[in-house]
């Protein structure tokens, strides 16, 4: 074990099989061992300071019907909203001042929100706060979609692989949905000059160590300036309702594994992980991710952007509670810091 690990630390490259064995080695001594090496890597590339992102979360109108999500096209009970152009520069001007410098605009893939409409949007954040970064999650678009939104001014792009196993990916998605327009996708953001972020959720249902081997070598290889993941948290309203709840230590211990990997990679400690533990976004912090997201979007639709049960919507969790993130952050000496925050090079 502490061969491999001496290798992640000084090679940043693993086999799969290697990567199997760290996987397999996970205990509370071995995790306490790889989140201080992530600690002191995130420092070098980083030092103590945690970026802050602010999440608008303009639709859960969404075509897609993921096995996993709340927002998925066939749950009937969800409370469907989308944001109009007004109410998200609201949130911006709301953000701004607090401090925020990165804008994500996420939601479920709905046609309201095509090139026409979201360019304009983005247009305009960036015309109103030339300062900001603004980063899209709004799922699978064509090259061309992906294009014209990055020349409206895009810097970033969120969009989780879910899992680099095809077979996994075909137990979580309808068969409409593959891993290879996934990944299509996430190579033409690329190609596009994006900011790109994958990622995958934690004890996801039938996923295997193998899985989860796999998913660090793909982002090894694809080499992401960003990588989302978190617990996976099962929605009543799902075919997924009865399954368990990925743990907060296994999500740190492969977020300590990713940062040693990675020294510059924007790491967030994710609103599942926070849902899903106690501090669990500190804990995620401690173990080596660097980037909180509070939510900005209008307290009204809070509740309704339900991906799985329970997420947090209030508390340190939303933008106005900040001062309070900003103290819990402060108490395991760490500085959230108003700044664009962009990925650095080596
Ligand atoms: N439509 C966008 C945004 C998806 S929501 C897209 O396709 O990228 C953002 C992320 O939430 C998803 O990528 C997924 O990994 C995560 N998510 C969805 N349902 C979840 C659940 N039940 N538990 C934990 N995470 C979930």
């Amino acid at each position: 074990m502490q061969k491999i690990i001496d290798k992640l630390y000084n090679e940043r490259s693993l086999s799969r099989d290697e990567y199997l064995a760290l996987i397999k080695g996970f205990s509370p001594e071995n995790a306490e061992k790889l989140a201080e090496l992530a600690r002191q890597r995130a420092k070098e590339s980083y030092q103590n300071k945690i970026f802050i992102r602010g999440l608008i979360e303009i639709s859960n109108i969404c075509k897609n019907d993921c096995l996993y999500c709340g927002i998925r096209r066939s749950n009937k009970n969800a409370d469907r909203y989308r944001l109009t152009k007004e109410e998200i520069l609201e949130c911006c001007d709301e953000g701004y001042p607090l401090g925020f410098r990165t804008f994500v605009m996420q939601g479920g893939e709905d046609s309201y929100f095509n090139d026409e409409r979201v360019c304009d949007i983005v247009s305009n954040i960036k015309r109103i706060y030339p300062d900001v970064a603004v980063t899209l999650s709004l799922g699978e678009r064509s090259y061309e979609s992906y294009k014209a939104l990055k020349e409206a001014g895009a810097d970033r792009y969120l969009l989780r692989h879910e899992t680099a196993t095809c077979e996994h990916y075909a137990r979580l998605h309808p068969s409409e949905l593959t891993l290879g327009n996934r990944i299509r996708c996430l190579n033409d953001l690329k190609s596009l000059g994006y900011q790109v972020g994958c990622g995958f959720m934690v004890e996801s249902p039938y996923q295997t160590e193998e899985n989860l081997a796999a998913d660090l070598k793909f982002i090894e290889e694809f080499s992401p300036e960003m990588c989302g993941i978190g617990p996976f948290i099962p929605h009543i309203d799902t075919p997924f309702r009865d399954e368990k709840a990925g743990s907060a230590e296994l999500t740190c211990y492969l977020l300590s594994i990713i940062r040693i990997m990675k020294p510059n990679i924007l790491l967030p400690a994710t609103t599942a992980l926070g849902s899903i533990a106690e501090d669990g976004r500190l804990k995620g912090i401690l173990s080596g991710a660097n980037v909180v997201m509070p939510n900005l979007s209008p307290y009204s639709v809070r509740k309704k952007y339900s991906l799985y049960n329970n997420k947090l919507h209030t508390g340190a969790e939303s933008a106005e509670a900040l001062d309070e993130l900003k103290r819990q952050v402060a108490s395991i000496g760490y500085e959230v810091v108003t700044d664009k925050g962009n990925y650095k090079e080596i």
